[in-house]
């Protein structure tokens, strides 16, 4: 049986489904106006800070005031660099599709909507065949979401890592801890949903909820914005059962009612979907401690506490060489090969082959209920 609190404590009334990840992750640029100071960044060092060492152990901070939390002990060789909307690039996405059946990119960062030339990036992706959409902090939205909408954009998500100037300042380096900076990026990112929601984008709110404490930022922003922006709980790894205990809360404290549940083979995220008294969809996630048979079994992190994220999926990367480089694991950037090297490796088969186990899995673990 799969062993998660969550699940465990599913009614088996409620519809589960299960589908399998094709999703590919591409980190298009590091740039970011913000400095969070849990900021994983993707398993890159943070480039600006980076650009005078030479490759690895790279800082995990700087001058910047940017943070890359596993950048010093991830073994990562190389610096990101952005993506540009080239044929190479086509050319990457038309052999990953074709050899791991994706289809479907989230664009991140850094902060995607900082990168000039996003939109043709979009452009380039939708001719590949993939769904496009992108995780944002909101802070440029306002100035390329209706370009990126036109290029075929279908689906954003907005960071949400405070819903008061005063919560979002606490989260940043103590340089910019003012409440004045905080204030404009709450602000960029309001006119970026409004803007994003009237362009008819799927758009969605995602939030951490590491504690109890943190139950009242939902709330907020369940009033402060329409029903037309969907809001999705994430669960903190870091803060485990504390995190577990919040969303529980939140749920009795709403009211809401779990719906369905929907779980995706190989990978570690999943999805538990509620309703407010007032129909209002909330969405839960957790993650499942899933892993690489192989890869993962020689990992040092290979534990319930150090793997934070599990096995998630594929990313794609750019380095400052031009090389597009594959990641497996943000935490284990010393597994990234060259997209061809990739292509032709046994972790590129290990990868398929989780897909099909963990889909049976799943669907013998959880039924009936299971479509
Ligand atoms: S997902 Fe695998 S490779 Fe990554 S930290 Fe966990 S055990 Fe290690």
């Amino acid at each position: 049986m799969i062993r998660h609190r969550a699940l465990e404590k599913v009614d088996t009334s409620v519809p589960v489904t299960v589908t399998t990840d094709r999703t590919l992750r591409i980190k298009v640029i590091d740039s970011c106006g913000m400095t969070c100071n849990f900021c994983h960044n993707e398993g890159t060092a943070v480039s600006v800070d980076n650009r005078r060492r030479s490759p690895g152990p790279y800082s995990g901070s700087g001058a910047s005031g940017r943070v890359s939390i596993y950048a010093a002990t991830n073994g990562a060789r190389f610096l990101s660099a952005p993506i540009l909307p080239t044929g190479e690039f086509q050319n990457c996405l038309d052999r990953l599709r074709e050899s791991m059946g994706f289809n479907e990119v989230h664009l991140t960062g850094g902060e995607p909507t900082l990168h000039p030339r996003l939109p043709a990036l979009i452009t380039v992706t939708r001719q590949a065949g993939y769904r496009v959409s992108i995780t944002s902090n909101g802070e440029n939205g306002e100035r390329v979401l209706t370009d990126c909408a036109k290029a075929g954009l279908g689906h954003i998500n907005f960071s949400i890592f405070g819903t008061t100037p005063q919560e979002l300042a606490l989260v940043q380096h103590a340089r910019f801890r003012t409440s004045g900076l905080a204030s404009g990026k709450i602000n960029a990112l309001d006119r970026s949903i409004r803007l994003a929601t009237d362009l008819g984008l799927e758009s969605r709110a995602n939030i951490v909820l590491p504690n109890r404490k943190h139950v009242d930022r939902v709330r907020r922003l369940l009033d402060k914005y329409t029903p037309a922006l969907s809001v999705r709980v994430l669960s903190s790894l870091a803060d485990g059962q504390e995190s577990l205990d919040a969303i529980d809360q939140l749920i009795n404290d709403l009211g809401a009612e779990l719906e369905s549940v929907g779980l995706i083979a190989g990978t570690s995220g999943f999805r538990m979907n509620y309703r407010l008294p007032g129909g209002r969809p909330l969405t839960v996630k957790h993650i499942r401690p899933t892993r690489l048979p192989v890869t993962c079994s020689g990992c040092r992190f290979n534990n319930s506490t150090d793997c934070e994220e599990s096995y998630y999926g594929i990313r794609l990367y750019r380095d400052t060489s031009g090389t597009f480089q594959v990641g497996i694991c943000i935490q284990r950037m010393d597994l990234c090969l060259p997209v061809e090297e990739f292509l032709g490796s046994d972790i590129r088969e290990e990868v398929i082959r989780l897909r099909t186990t963990d889909h049976d899995h799943l669907t013998r673990s959880i039924s009936p209920g299971v479509t």
